[in-house]
């Protein structure tokens, strides 16, 4: 059985970038229906006492698993969400030092995730992932897939699915991307 992870800041710490109200729908509501959904899926199967990145594993591109895939898939892609956000503290000077690497800066970088993001068709996810040989890139994900299957370390993502913004922003994606990587995408 899987619990809903335990947010790491208040619901309405994130405003006025993502509201307290967003919160309350996106990990109250959304991010729960996945939890709750792989633990109805997996009980009383192979699956049940497996992690959730081996069970996402095993059920990709195995159309008799499509729902618990697809529900795995996004209760990991929102664990790593929440905790893509920050406060601007220092990030991690491994880290920094990648990105200056392979972005030069990181302001580089955040334009790069805000472009892809703006320019991505539908539901999905955009993210900082780590490749063989420690490569970072940025690439995007439908619905609820995740890099992991495509043979990525994910470090952080953006969620761009309507439900991440529509109550603050409505149609607005550019904004939403625009003021959450650069004000909470710890990077
Ligand atoms: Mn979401």
């Amino acid at each position: 059985m899987f619990e809903l992870m335990k947010l790491p800041f208040k619901d309405n710490a994130l405003a006025p970038v993502v509201s307290a109200e967003t919160i309350s729908f996106h990990y109250a509501k959304h991010h729960q229906a996945y939890v709750d959904k792989v633990n109805e899926l997996i009980a009383g199967t192979e699956f049940q006492n497996m992690s959730l990145e081996e069970i996402i594993e095993r059920t990709f591109d195995k159309p008799e698993y499509l729902a618990l895939y697809n529900n795995a898939g996004q209760v990991f892609n929102h664990n790593v969400y929440w905790n893509s956000i920050g406060f601007g503290e220092r990030i991690d000077a491994e880290l920094e030092t990648k990105i200056k690497e392979h972005f030069e800066t990181r302001d580089a970088l955040r334009q790069k995730i805000i472009d892809e993001a703006v320019k991505f068709f539908g539901s999905g996810w955009i993210w900082l992932v780590e490749g063989a040989g420690g490569k970072l890139s940025v690439l995007a994900t439908r619905n609820g897939d995740t890099p992991l299957v495509l043979g990525y370390k994910p470090l952080l993502n953006v969620d761009v699915w309507e439900h991440a913004y529509y109550l603050d922003y409505q149609n607005r994606r550019k904004d939403y991307v625009e003021a959450f990587v650069t004000q909470l995408l710890k990077i």
